[in-house]
């Protein structure tokens, strides 16, 4: 079978009318087949299903063009094309969502003949219409409407007060000392002597760690964690209270609930649950590595009964530097930025069978984007699918002004078997020289989600293509993938220094013991997190920072800090609402998902295969569940997870 042709990119200088055009014609498409559908409803079921499927098919590729360049277009008048085209796709789909008509011919279709993964996309694409509140009165889906419109536009005005909430700290040149040369350079003195220091993160981060001076640490950690009070309180508080409404409205009895429905972990009550195994898991390596922290502590502050959170970051680097002996500069001397991308394509390329091949004569955005196809290597020379692609990836690596300012992974367009070619964009902010180890490890966790979206994207239907799985699974294949920049047979293949020699084994093992420190009570902050995002929405409580400190207290390494709000610049509030444990459930399944691979024969061919044909490659078509013990041959535990934490 022949595959399809890959997208053409529109040269940069007529990018915008390429995204105005495509999203007019994508929009009108999907409206078209719509109509369709209504005034001739098909009564076969796998042939509206496929109608469906051809509407959503339509209305991704503008989402995800939209979402893409909005987030990498060097020019400005694109990203707002871009952007605008996004969100004429949100309001399409809230539209539809509420369409009774539409819902009236899927929910009159007997789908007692369909294969199961159509009867899947039936009952998804049915219960998808009826959380969104289609089955309900008139008057109750006008008023979901209008909440519907309130949220996006909280949810917006929440994220653009932390966005816009730069706070400062002035501090003499000689209260900085500790901090790296490059950064000293970067943060001259103002004209009356003193150096202006942000809450963003390249002036916050390296403060809180580096900084000698414990006054500056707090004033910094004090402005950090107050950003966005007292704004966001009354912003948060609306979004609780809309929220736990529409999630009524629909019958569900809260909004943990409703949004815990869609998710492997099922319903709202298993969240708390899961956060207090988490919490009882990380209890003793906690204990350890704080003591650990505190003994260090106490030969500055003699007497101190506990580490406070301002001194945390700070301590902790002491600890990695003075007791476990690894220098950070001494690391980066290994991971030059070229050979680490080839060490990418080599080491997933041999993982999980596949060939990239450069294709320079490709558009892209901007200049040093690079575009590879991506080939089946496991199928023997002369095969006749040799020649055709499985899809189509760019990486897009390094800083540029107007550009997203985080890594993630970008959908270009979504695959479909025999209809369209998976392509995905791994957007990041690395440097062109040396990197540190930490970037080489984020590299590897999102070519984890491009990997899943290419090897996802060869199945039947849209609604299932790549990473549509479970949004608290998601995360496991790419923290899984991890490891493998972890490794020092593997590291010693790419990352090698000026002279060419590679990594020493010694000096991998003690970055894995400095990262493997403080990971209990990195587990504990994570769950206090998890908690605040739980129980905000679960009880709307009155005072929030009141409700914070008590959680904190509970579940904290670290004691609250007098006057702060920390909650008013937790963004993921907005986007994760009280899924914030998903992080660390994707991690406990990443880790049984590990255990299957032998760490003496990581790339073992037989492993390697069963993990991609068995939990990649069918993307959203199947219970993640159900993926993974296919993979395992057994239901997923909780026992290496506990295993590794507490090593
Ligand atoms: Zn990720």
């Amino acid at each position: 079978m022949s595959s399809p042709a890959p997208l053409s990119l529109p040269a940069v200088e007529v990018a915008q009318e390429w995204v105005q055009a495509e999203a007019t014609a994508g929009l009108e498409r999907a409206t078209g087949l719509v109509d369709a559908l209504r005034a001739t409803p098909p009564t076969d079921a796998l042939e509206a299903l496929r109608q469906w499927d051809e509407v959503h098919l339509a209305l991704s590729n503008v989402a995800a063009t939209g979402s893409l360049l909005s987030n990498v277009h060097p020019l400005e008048d694109v990203r707002e094309a871009a952007e605008q085209a996004e969100q004429d796709v949100m309001r399409m789909l809230t539209r539809l969502g509420l369409d009774r008509e539409l819902y009236d011919v899927f929910a009159g279709l007997d789908g007692s003949g369909l294969d199961a993964e159509a009867a899947r996309l039936l009952a998804k694409t049915l219960d998808d219409f009826r959380r969104a509140g289609v089955d309900q009165d008139e008057a109750t889906r006008a008023r979901i409407t209008v909440i519907n419109e309130r949220l996006t536009e909280l949810d917006q005005r929440f994220g653009k007060v932390i966005r816009d909430d730069v706070r400062t700290v002035r501090v003499a040149p000689e209260r900085l000392a500790g901090l790296p040369e490059d950064w000293l350079e970067e943060h001259p003195a103002d004209d009356d002597g003193l150096v202006t220091v942000t809450t963003d993160y390249p002036d916050a981060v390296p403060v809180r760690m580096f900084a000698h001076d414990a006054g500056v640490r707090a004033e910094m950690t004090q402005a950090f964690l107050t950003r966005g009070w007292p704004a966001n309180e009354p912003l948060l508080q609306e979004l609780f209270t809309l929220r736990h409404e529409l999630a009524t409205l629909v019958g569900f009895d809260g909004w943990a609930s409703y949004d815990a429905a869609v998710k492997m972990i099922g319903e709202g009550p298993a969240i708390p649950t899961f956060i207090d195994r988490i919490a009882e898991a990380a209890e003793e390596p906690m204990r350890r590595d704080l003591a650990v922290l505190l003994a260090r502590y106490r030969e500055d502050n003699p007497g101190a009964e506990v580490v406070a959170q301002p001194d945390a970051s700070y301590y902790e680097e002491v600890v990695r530097r003075e007791q476990l002996q690894v220098d950070a500069q001494q690391v980066r001397t290994y991971f030059d930025f070229a050979k680490v991308r080839q060490g990418l394509l080599d080491v997933t390329g041999r993982l999980f069978g596949l060939r990239y091949e450069h294709v320079p004569a490709a558009p892209v955005w901007a200049e040093d984007v690079t575009c590879y196809d991506v080939y089946d290597a496991t199928t023997p020379d002369g095969g006749d699918d040799v020649t055709e692609p499985f899809g189509r990836i760019y990486l897009d690596l390094h800083p540029r002004q107007g550009k997203y300012k985080h890594a993630a992974q970008f959908t270009l367009a979504d695959g479909v078997a025999g209809r369209q070619l998976p392509e995905g964009v791994l957007v990041c902010n690395f440097s062109r020289g040396l990197m540190e180890h930490d970037h080489v490890v984020t590299l590897f966790h999102e070519f984890g989600h491009l990997v899943h979206h290419v090897l996802g994207g060869r199945g039947r239907w849209t609604r299932f293509a790549g990473v549509a799985t479970e949004w608290d699974f998601v995360e496991a294949p790419s923290q899984m993938l991890e490891e493998w920049a972890w490794d020092a047979d593997i590291l010693r293949t790419f990352a090698t220094d000026a002279s060419g020699e590679p990594i020493p084994a010694d000096l991998v093992e003690r970055m894995r013991a400095g990262d493997d420190f403080g990971k209990g009570y990195h587990a504990r902050t994570q769950m206090f997190y998890a908690a605040v995002s739980y129980w905000f929405h679960q009880d709307r409580p009155e005072d929030l920072t009141a409700r914070m400190r008590e959680l904190q207290e509970r579940y904290s390494p670290f004691p609250y800090v007098e006057g702060t709000h920390f909650f008013a610049s937790f963004g993921h509030l907005g986007g994760y609402s009280s899924a914030y444990y998903t992080y660390m459930w994707s991690l406990v399944i990443a880790k049984d998902l590990f255990s299957a691979f032998d760490a003496g024969s990581m790339f073992d061919p037989v492993v390697a295969a069963r993990y991609r044909d068995r939990v990649l490659a069918p993307g959203g078509a199947k219970d993640a569940a159900d993926l993974v013990a296919d993979f395992l041959g057994r239901p997923y535990t909780f026992d290496a997870y506990a295993e590794w934490l507490a090593r």
